[in-house]
């Protein structure tokens, strides 16, 4: 696999595309087995394990949240168990270092713990370290490509150059997408030790990409704001219809992106996009 530093474009077109919950069914299992019940271990909330469980998904999953960087989470979830439950020791400390780091990753987490030990910094390591620990014990079963991904990832490989543009971490992305040999149709993998996806997509375009030629395909709001940040385009997996929205690109949308005409069809497709989001909350 290429590096962000050593990557050329090999064609005029580019399709961006994030990894969990929009070519991999990887959302639900990981922050219903891994992110949620480490939080509760790390941070000793067995007492009320279930209603932080159901409220951390809701927020994780199915409101326009929904993508977060899992730093970011967490610091939502620990400022609510402060107010309801229990006090978070260096939470502040915590809030800080997510809202002025560069880089939300463990590796820039390790860096601030080495000027500034307090308890809710290394638990946000540990929590960090350890769901890694258990996504990988996952096995490649539960961690499945959607239905139509891999057919249509082919298709677009024969006309656009292919980059995943994900905030996971790179080993666990790697793994997941060679172990159902979606790797074949990658030119470039970038995670968060590169940096937010608005910084992965706007080294992407110093290739030398029109912006007119990117488009950036996710299942978040968070995908959407990195493609706006970066006037590309953008085109949402709909949570629940993830292999019917695949269907939709392949037939529909890739065409048209090819000859430079979706841009006005982008916007009813991010209608639909928040529109599935209300009912979900509702639902
Ligand atoms: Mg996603």
């Amino acid at each position: 696999m290429q590096t962000i530093m050593n990557y050329q474009k090999r064609k005029e077109f580019l399709v961006c595309v994030d990894s969990d919950g929009c070519a991999m069914d990887t959302m639900d299992v990981k922050h219903k087995k891994c992110f949620g019940p480490c939080l509760i271990e790390v941070w000793n909330l067995q007492r009320w394990e279930e209603t932080i469980l159901d409220r951390w998904n809701e927020i994780n999953l199915y409101s326009d949240l929904r993508g977060i960087n899992r730093f970011k989470g967490l610091a939502i979830a620990l400022r609510e168990i402060n107010e309801q439950y229990i006090e978070i020791n260096g939470l502040d400390c915590f809030q800080d270092w997510v809202d002025t780091t560069k880089e939300l990753s463990n590796e820039s987490l390790i860096d601030r713990i080495s000027k500034s030990k307090t308890e809710c910094l290394e638990k946000a390591l540990q929590w960090s370290e350890n769901l890694n620990n258990k996504i990988k014990e996952l096995s490649p079963q539960e961690k499945l490509p959607f239905e139509n991904v891999k057919e249509v990832l082919e298709q677009v490989h024969q006309y656009a150059d292919i980059a995943i543009v994900s905030s996971a971490n790179y080993e666990a992305v790697m793994e997941e997408w060679s172990d159902h040999g979606l790797l074949a149709h990658i030119d470039l993998l970038l995670t968060q030790n590169i940096g937010s996806k608005s910084h992965c997509i706007h080294e992407l375009l110093r290739k030398g990409y029109d912006t007119n030629h990117v488009i950036m395909i996710g299942d978040a709001p968070g995908d959407e704001k990195a493609a706006d940040e970066n006037h590309v385009l953008f085109y949402p997996i709909l949570v629940k219809q993830e292999a019917k929205s695949w269907n939709e690109f392949s037939e529909h949308v890739f065409g048209k992106f090819l000859q430079q005409d979706f841009r006005e069809d982008s916007i009813y497709y991010k209608r639909k996009f928040y529109d599935n989001f209300v009912q979900k909350e509702r639902g």
